[in-house]
């Protein structure tokens, strides 16, 4: 498949997030409760072009090796960890969550980023 976007890279806001990543619990809890925002290694939001449906298509990456990449259509839920304040696909709620998520960016601005993964 064809990459036609940029990578939006992901960002766990959450304990749950962390922890399913193998954070220990009390780190996860501490930066959390630090409003840090953990950039997610490694996963990713990405555009291809799907040469059977004619049409292109939003997945959530996931790379689990070298060169290994898994890849699964990525459910809406998932634009509310991307940093960044576009609307590809023209969906409503994906609009609406893009106006909070930029307000909210711009509110953060000054707050520290971290990596994790
Ligand atoms: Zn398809």
């Amino acid at each position: 498949m064809d990459s036609v976007s940029q990578k939006y890279q992901l960002f766990a806001d959450n304990v749950q997030q962390l922890r399913q990543r193998g954070m220990g619990r009390q780190n996860a809890h501490i930066l959390v409760s630090a409003n840090t925002t953990v950039s997610l290694k490694g996963e990713w939001l990405e555009a291809f072009w799907c040469d059977r449906c004619q049409k292109t298509e939003w997945y959530y990456v996931k790379k689990t090796g070298e060169r290994a990449y898994h890849l699964s259509l990525a459910p809406s839920r998932l634009w509310q960890q991307v940093a960044g304040t576009i609307d590809p696909r023209g969906n409503p709620s994906v609009g609406e969550f893009t106006r909070k998520q930029s307000r909210r960016l711009n509110y953060n601005s000054s707050k520290s980023f971290r990596f994790y993964g």
